[in-house]
């Protein structure tokens, strides 16, 4: 049967569904979240195992943070779907939780007449952490009614079964069922051992129901231990979780309890509050909340000095709490019923009523002797549970840890990744610039020679192939050397760089412009014939004779060159006879005075 729901695990909805599921105690706002979606989804895709997959994590969820009244229909509703396609877990799980439900309202023995027909199906159709669902409902059922020991062994099995791989915050909520049960029997040492890992566990988990009944157990252990001082801080800790399906949920508010530990505490203002709080409270008929509800009343009465009306907060619960065992309500645990005798003994002392407080004293001896024998029975049962669960916490721990190793050992190598592509990119980089650096002259930023060497040949042949003129015009300062003797070498630089730069801004992209060597410079124009490159050069004299440079203090302007052209259409058999072609130009523009541009006019023979 599983089968057939796994088969539709590609549809969105039933994997949201079933995540929804696993997220129930380790994130519940996620949880309900992913549900709700998950439901809307597989509405829309007529997918009816998402459909019935997301209103079980619905209907748990709302056993845990809202009312039964609220969970059942939305678990009747999952079971009718998992009926229609025969999926019998889901089903199983379904009334686990509507029995649960049960339990929640103070039916118990409805709630167990409910869960154990589904008990022997359901450990051969339920997947691990599927099973710890159903028996620790099984054995929530046996704690509210006073069966530590049933509660114990199926406590036990419930971890057994569910393991440590499928945890998800499972083991945050043994640690917390396990110490109730521990402080049912009176073993509150052990009880706030638990609590204490339960409550931080709970800080890798979002999940704050379990961390307020985790906190409020530690409340009722301290207590009960005389250690009500200290009781205060959980109880102001509990009161920063808001109640409400959003927070710690809708029932089991617990504020009796928080009255007691504080009333116990003599902290008389904050006593108050809880007791209004509790009377406000929604409770459903749950036997421990009515009497503690009571006890609350009689201690706050008490601190102010009202001892009559003490005793008449505690009388209407009276006959439950004395009546012979089997008689009392069912659901009223020995804890509560020794507590209520308590009390009730302190007040009547108070009145002077040592006849009744002795009484008191009696039956609420009677009932500790019970509890005795009760945590005899079930204390082999606790132990063995207590030493699974110590197992499961070291396979845990040691998994965390195995997780942290590997993503440390991951966070290493992600660097490690990092720094080698960081060197890459470095060398690269350098690489690129060397490049760069071998067809570059230095002091001017344009090209060099060796670079014009390289490019020639093919801007040569790209232009006889094209058909187009390829122009090439070298330029030579004129008295350059005399600059250089007037105003120094370094001043003559400084006219290079410059030349440089306006070579290089009045070039188009396609043109290449070189420093050929000392103060002479070559610049290539494709698809340009001598007689316009001629007047691009001489256009650039022009400028250039305009510049004005500041050398050794003294302003100078006026520079010249000389320069000659000629095209590929004029020199067309090689590269080398049209530089040759421009240098001739060149020096005809020498000897005809400098300060010129000549451009080679007759067509070379061919
Ligand atoms: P002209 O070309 O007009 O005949 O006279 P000129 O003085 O420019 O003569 P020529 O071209 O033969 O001389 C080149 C001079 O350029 C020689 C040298 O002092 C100078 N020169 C060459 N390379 C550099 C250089 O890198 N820096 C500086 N500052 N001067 C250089
Ligand atoms: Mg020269
Ligand atoms: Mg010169």
């Amino acid at each position: 049967m599983l089968r057939r729901a796994e088969s539709a695990a590609s549809s969105k909805g039933l994997r949201l569904a079933r995540k929804a599921w696993q997220l129930l105690h380790q994130d519940a706002p996620r949880s309900i979240e992913c549900a709700r979606r998950a439901l809307a989804q597989a509405v829309a895709e007529r997918d009816v195992p998402g459909q019935a997959w997301a209103r079980l994590a619905i209907g748990y969820h709302l056993l845990y943070f809202g009312t039964p009244a609220q969970a059942a229909p939305e678990l009747t509703a999952a079971q009718r779907l998992f009926d229609s396609f025969g999926e019998r877990a889901g089903h199983i799980l379904a009334g686990a939780g509507l029995a649960r439900g049960l339990w929640r309202e103070g039916r118990f023995a409805a709630a167990i007449d409910h869960v154990l027909p589904l008990r022997e199906e359901g450990l051969s159709v339920l997947q691990h952490e599927q099973r710890g669902v159903l028996l620790n409902t099984i054995a929530g059922c046996y704690s509210a009614q006073g069966r530590s020991e049933q509660a114990f062994a199926y406590m036990y099995q419930a971890l057994r079964d569910s393991g440590p791989t499928h945890g998800h915050g499972f083991d945050a909520v043994l640690h917390c069922n396990l110490a109730h049960e521990l402080l049912q029997i009176g073993d509150y040492h052990e009880a706030l051992r638990h609590l204490d890992q339960g409550i931080a566990r709970c800080h890798a988990l979002r999940n704050p129901r379990l961390l307020g009944v985790l906190l409020v157990n530690r409340v009722i252990c301290l207590t009960e231990l005389g250690r009500a001082q200290e009781a205060m801080l959980d109880v102001l800790r509990v009161r920063e979780l808001p109640t409400g399906v959003d927070g710690r949920g809708t029932m089991g508010a617990s504020f009796e309890t928080l009255a007691i530990a504080a009333l116990r505490a003599g902290e008389l203002a904050a006593g108050r509050e809880l007791v209004e709080l509790a009377r406000r409270a929604p409770h459903a008929d749950i036997p421990d909340e009515h009497v503690e509800l009571a006890v609350a009343g009689a201690l706050l009465a008490g601190l102010e000095g009202r001892w009559v009306d003490a005793l008449r907060e505690l009388d209407p619960v009276l006959a439950q709490v004395s009546a012979d065992d089997g008689e009392a309500a069912e659901g009223l645990s020995l804890r509560v019923r020794c507590l209520y005798l308590q009390i009730r003994a302190e007040i009547l002392e108070h009145l002077g009523d040592t006849v009744q407080a002795l009484a008191q004293l009696r039956l609420w001896q009677q009932l500790h002797v019970a509890r005795a024998h009760l945590a005899s029975r079930a204390r082999y049962q606790a132990a063995a549970l207590q030493t699974e669960l110590m197992r499961l916490q070291h396979k845990l721990d040691e998994q965390a840890s195995e997780r942290r190793a590997t993503e440390r050992a991951r966070a290493e190598l992600e660097a490690a990744n990092a720094q080698l592509s960081r060197k890459i990119a470095e060398v690269e980089s350098l690489q690129a610039a060397l490049k760069e650096q071998a067809v570059r002259d230095a002091l001017t930023g344009l090209f060099n020679r060796r670079y014009l060497n390289e490019t020639l040949p093919t801007a040569f042949a790209l232009a006889q192939r094209e058909h187009q003129p390829l122009a090439v015009a070298v330029i030579d300062f004129d008295h350059f050397k005399a600059v250089n003797d007037r105003y120094g070498h370094t001043a003559g630089d400084t006219l290079l760089a410059a030349f440089g730069q306006l070579l290089a801004s009045h070039c188009r992209k396609s043109d290449v412009a070189c420093r050929y060597g000392g103060e002479e410079f070559c610049l290539l124009m494709p698809r340009t014939d001598a007689a316009t490159a001629r007047r691009k050069v001489a256009a650039l004299l022009a400028l250039w004779q305009q510049q004005r440079f500041e050398l050794d203090a003294e302003m100078v302007s006026g520079l010249s060159f000389s320069a000659g052209v000629s095209d590929s259409k004029r020199a067309p058999l090689s590269p080398q006879m049209l530089l040759e072609h421009a240098d001739q130009q060149l020096l005809a523009a020498k000897h005809a005075g400098r300060c010129r541009v000549l451009a080679d006019s007759a067509l070379a023979a061919p």
